[in-house]
């Protein structure tokens, strides 16, 4: 049986050092405040704004909605960007995406202040883990993988680490962060042949597919560690990893579950970095 690699008690430890500070900002008059900008009404957004307003007041951070129409051109999205990065009461903004397809969001990504942008998106903050620098502000979702790894002490120095996934989100942030902690990293995606033969060989493997149950026990070996960042729906409507967990979790030695494994880090990462912007 595998070690359940649960995100809530690496969630709570953040949660620790945060409110610590929420305390020293608050002693200062200081309130750390998220701004989320949401164009339109998309249910898994309106789903997701929820339980982010939800995390930041039971953290004593306040949240502003912006709503917008999505039919919001990119000149209005870039003005309303100005307003906030310019609103000394925010401190962090979030924008949703994907954006509506008429909108530039290369315009949109260079437009937030790089001061504010708690979820990673200006070119500047990506190209600070690029280069090795872990100071700035990190995209959730990698940070959250990172974070439950570091925190179940999993050795990454000169182990080989298996990244499924090679997009800008999940992906190759994370190749940097492991890189950062000395990690020997493959990326892999969908034209990698035999795939199974490469997860199977490696120390730690990392999915990020979004394909319920795709990793079968053919993928692993006995001690591999897997961090599954995949969330998607199976056939019968229920919440699904990549990885067929209840079959896995019988065969390695570390797995994290969905839901409450990586999903439940990535909140409280990006609060943490509202925290971490209203103390800059
Ligand atoms: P994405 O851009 O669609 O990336 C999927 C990746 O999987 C791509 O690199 C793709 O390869 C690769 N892939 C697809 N089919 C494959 C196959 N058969 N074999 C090997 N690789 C394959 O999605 P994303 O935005 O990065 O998100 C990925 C997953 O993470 C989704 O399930 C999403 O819901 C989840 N996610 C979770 C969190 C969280 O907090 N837990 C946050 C964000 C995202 P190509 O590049 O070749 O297409």
């Amino acid at each position: 049986m595998a070690e359940i690699l649960k995100g809530k008690i690496v969630a709570d430890s953040i949660k620790e050092e945060m409110r610590k500070n929420i305390e020293i900002l608050k002693g200062k008059g200081i309130n750390p405040t998220l701004g989320i900008i949401r164009l339109g009404s998309d249910p898994s957004d309106v789903s997701y704004e929820k339980s982010i307003i939800k995390a930041c007041s039971a953290m004593e951070i306040e949240a502003k909605v912006f709503e917008r129409e999505t039919s919001m051109t990119t000149n209005e999205l870039v003005e309303l960007m100005s307003e906030l990065n310019m609103d000394d009461s925010i401190s962090g903004i979030l924008l949703f995406r994907p954006l509506p397809k008429h909108i530039d969001e290369n315009i949109i990504r260079n437009s937030i202040s790089p001061d504010k942008d708690v979820d990673c998106m200006h070119p500047l903050n990506l190209e600070k883990i690029f280069e090795g620098n872990m100071t700035g502000f990190a995209p959730c979702t990698p940070k959250a993988a990172m974070e439950i790894l570091l925190y179940n002490k999993v050795e990454l120095e000169g182990k080989n680490v298996v990244v499924v996934n090679r997009s800008m989100v999940v992906g190759k942030p994370l190749v940097m962060m492991l890189l950062e902690k000395n990690a020997t990293v493959t990326i892999c995606h969908s034209r990698t042949k035999k795939l199974n033969e490469v997860t199977k060989a490696a120390d730690v493997v990392v999915t990020a597919l979004g394909k319920p149950k795709f990793f079968t026990n053919d993928f692993f070996n006995e001690d591999s560690v897997v961090i599954d960042v995949g969330v998607s729906m199976t056939e019968d409507g229920k919440l699904s990893g990549d990885v067929d967990y209840e079959n896995v979790e019988g065969l390695v030695s570390m797995i994290t579950p969905v839901p409450g494994g990586v999903g439940s880090v990535t909140t409280t990462i990006l609060l943490n970095q509202v925290v971490q912007a209203a103390m800059k």
